[in-house]
Order: structure tokens, then sequence, then C-alpha cells
């Protein structure tokens, strides 16, 4: 007999409980506002019907066009090492399923997201839309270039694997922000946390390994043909 909509609401409550303790907390992520992002945000509507039975385990998915929505557990690292108070405007680059956006603007004032399928940049659009989501600016194209317009960013965020720090991005970054990227080969990198100093030095911080999918563009890897 196929499940109604409470008990599919309540299935996924559950598992949503679930992954945060076993995922998050567990793995040390402590930050109560993260925590609570990472319960509310539905991850099984941002990947296809035939794989939302998966979408609260411990694993990235595929998303369509040789891309995926990214660990639960890395979603929540990532966002917790960028330290959001609510004011911030944050620049994502790879809105890939939108889900790490999602997450992202329940914590900050506004986030400025750059994909480059347009497939998914539209469907992303969309899926927030319908989610009444809307602190969010989309664009579609190459993100290694930063924000096509000028504008300083508190936090820049890169969902996908650079071989190195594109400098665009570290000039779009203000004084006191912070900058996360995956930085290193095609198979892993490190992820690495830069902050803007004060007189517009750089202190790199390295997080932890990890492993993405690569930034393809001007200032990252080649397109594979
Ligand atoms: N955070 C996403 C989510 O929650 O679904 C997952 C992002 S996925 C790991 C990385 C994304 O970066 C892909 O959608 C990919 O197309 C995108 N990407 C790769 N290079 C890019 C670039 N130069 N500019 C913009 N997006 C890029």
């Amino acid at each position: 007999m196929p499940i109604n909509n409470v008990e599919h609401g309540m299935i996924s409550s559950r598992a949503r409980e679930r992954m945060v303790r076993k995922q998050l907390v567990e793995r040390g992520i402590i930050d109560p506002r993260v925590l609570t992002v990472m319960r509310s945000v539905l991850r099984h509507l941002f990947v296809d019907e035939a794989l939302a039975g998966r979408a609260y385990s411990d694993m990235s998915l595929p998303i369509g066009e040789g891309q995926t929505i990214s660990q639960p557990f890395i979603v929540a690292r990532m966002t917790e090492s960028l330290q959001l108070l609510g004011d911030e405007e944050v620049l994502e680059i790879g809105t890939g399923s939108g889900y790490q956006t999602s997450v992202l603007a329940g914590l900050c004032r506004k986030v400025y997201t750059i994909e480059r399928h347009q497939k998914l940049a539209e469907k992303a659009r969309r899926k927030l839309r319908n989610l009444n989501i809307h602190n969010v600016i989309y664009r579609t194209g190459d993100g290694t270039l930063g924000w096509p317009e000028p504008r300083l960013f508190d936090r820049i965020l890169v969902t996908a694997g650079a071989p190195v720090v594109p400098e665009n991005l570290i000039d779009q970054l203000a004084v006191d922000g912070f900058l996360l990227i995956p930085e290193g080969g095609a198979e892993s990198q490190e992820l690495v946390r830069l902050i803007k100093q004060k007189d517009g030095s750089i202190k790199r911080e390295i997080l932890e390994l990890c492993r993405f999918v690569p930034l393809v563009g001007a200032k990252g890897w080649a397109e594979k043909e």
C-alpha cells in the first residue's frame, strides 16, 4: 500500500533527526544553528524521487549532468566553518541541487550563487522558489571568475574542487571574510579556509581532507573532452 504524505513526512523527519545525531553531532558538529537548519531542510526534495529513500544516508548522490549533492556531513562541516551569524552576504560557487544554498539561506542575509550547468541552475531556482526561499540571487556561468558585478562578500563557499584558489574570488572577499574551498588534485583535496586580514594579507588554514567533483572553468580545471 502506498504511504500517504503525513506518513512520509514523519518518516523523513525521523530520518533527518537520525542523520543529525549519527552523522553530524557524533562527528563533532556543534553549532546549534547549523544543526537546526540541517534538521529543517528536506534533503529528499533535492534528489530524484528514485533516490529519495537514500536522501538521509551518509553519502553524496547524483543530481544529473555528472554532478552530485554533497554528503550531509560535509555540507554541515563547511557551513559550520563559515561561522555565520545571520547578517552576512555569501557567495556560493556551485549551486548544484540547491541543497547547500538552502542551508546557507537559512543562516545568512543573502546568498549569491553561481552554477555552470544551466539545467541544474534552473532546477535549483525553481525548487527554492517553491520552498519559499527568497534571499538567493542566481547566476549561470563560470564561478571561477567570481560574481559578474563588482561586489565584496563576507563569506565565499566553493563546493567543487579547485587546482588552486582562483584570484578573482580572493579579490571579492571582504576584510575579515572567510573563503572556504576544496583545493588540490582532481581525486582528493584539502578543505582550505582563507581569512582576509585588515592589511589585505591572507591567513590560510587547512581544515580536513575531502573529495569533490572538479571546479571547471577559466581559473579551475579544463573541461574534459
Ligand atoms: N552544493 C551542491 C548541493 O548541495 O547540491 C553540490 C555542489 S556539486 C558537489 C558542485 C557543483 O559545482 C556542480 O553542480 C558543478 O556543476 C558546479 N561547478 C563546477 N565548476 C563550476 C564553476 N566554474 N562555476 C560554477 N559552478 C561550477
